[in-house]
């Protein structure tokens, strides 16, 4: 057990029956023709139906990520964590 980490679920928009906890899974999308995966993505999952609902802001983040505006957020909320990563697919990984 561990008090320092409150279990944090939510209860369950599908079944109603079920809570949803927070897990890190591989969030699926296609951009254009492309498949993107994005490991470790926090999302909420019932442990009941398995309903998966991928967390709002990351998606937000992540939105900004893959669109081209990137770099132009809507709004002022714009968080100093997300890394700007506007790097084009063709471009090769980064080497030191
Ligand atoms: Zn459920």
């Amino acid at each position: 057990m561990s008090d320092s980490e409150p279990f944090e679920t939510i209860p369950c928009s599908e079944c109603q029956a079920g809570k949803m906890r927070r897990q890190y899974i591989t969030y699926l999308t296609w951009l254009g023709d492309e498949l993107v995966t994005v490991p470790d993505f926090p999302a909420w999952v019932c442990d009941i139906c398995g309903k998966r609902e991928y967390d709002g802001s990351a998606l937000n983040r992540l939105a900004l990520i893959l669109s081209p505006n990137a770099g132009k957020p809507p709004t002022k909320f714009r968080k100093a964590h997300l890394r700007r990563e506007s790097r084009k697919a063709s471009q090769p990984p980064r080497t030191e």
